[in-house]
This record gives structure tokens, C-alpha cells and sequence, in this order.
């Protein structure tokens, strides 16, 4: 069987954290070590700027933070709503991509992502797909 890549729980959780989580870098460095497909961080949700920047220090190379994107969307439409009771169908999808972009991009920014991607190999495997 391949594994491509690897969820590890080091004190992570889905959801929000009631407390500060306490992340086992420990752990997670041995794993590192021992592991060679990049590692996956589930829960991401509310862990710091300072403990982000750690994880990938010690081989997460990709973060979920579902909840907080969630969230995000919500708080954009709930203040559409409140701005605008009469917005439509495509104001509100509008507010949604709106809600998920600018929490994407803010975590994108905190985890050092931003412009790291490469674009061309995304652009070779769409014109491989379209052939
Ligand atoms: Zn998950």
C-alpha cells in the first residue's frame, strides 16, 4: 500500500480549542525523522502564528483549518445580512468565497506559503488533463 502522506496527533484536534493546545513537538520531530512523505496537520483551527511556523519546521507541509474557513463564511454572510437584508443568491455566494479567500490568505501568510507556489507544474497537469 503507498501512503503519500501522513496525519500525525500531537495534541491536535478537530474543531475549536477550549485551551491553548499543547503540541507535542517532540513527537512530532521524531516522527520527522523516521517518516519520508511530507506530514499533515489536522485541527488547525486556533493553534498560533509562533506553533504554525514549528510544525512546519519539523515536516507538516499541509495545515487543515476547515473550522476557522467555516467560521469565516459565516461571519462574512451573517454581516452581509446585517448590512443588506434584501441580498440575493449571488450576494451571498459572493460573501461566502469572500469569507473563505481572506481566512485562506491570512493562514497562507502566517504559514510563509504566500508565492511559493509552483505554478508551473499545476499548469502542465491542466494541459495534460485537457489533451
Ligand atoms: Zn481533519
Amino acid at each position: 500500500m503507498q501512503v503519500d502522506a501522513l496525519a500525525v496527533a500531537i495534541g491536535n484536534a478537530h474543531g475549536l480549542y477550549h485551551v491553548e493546545p499543547h503540541l507535542r513537538f517532540d513527537v512530532l520531530n521524531q516522527i520527522g525523522g523516521k517518516v519520508p512523505v511530507p506530514l499533515v496537520l489536522h485541527g488547525g483551527t486556533g493553534i498560533s502564528e509562533t506553533d504554525f511556523k514549528k510544525c512546519i519546521q519539523f515536516g507538516i507541509r499541509k495545515i487543515n483549518v476547515a473550522t476557522a474557513t467555516f467560521n469565516s463564511v459565516e461571519y462574512a454572510v451573517q454581516d452581509l445580512c446585517r448590512k443588506r437584508p434584501e441580498a440575493g443568491y449571488f450576494d451571498l455566494q459572493e460573501a461566502e468565497i469572500g469569507g473563505a479567500y481572506e481566512n485562506i490568505k491570512r493562514h497562507i501568510m502566517m504559514f510563509g506559503s504566500a508565492g511559493r507556489a509552483k505554478m508551473g507544474s499545476l499548469r502542465k497537469k491542466g494541459q495534460e488533463a485537457n489533451q
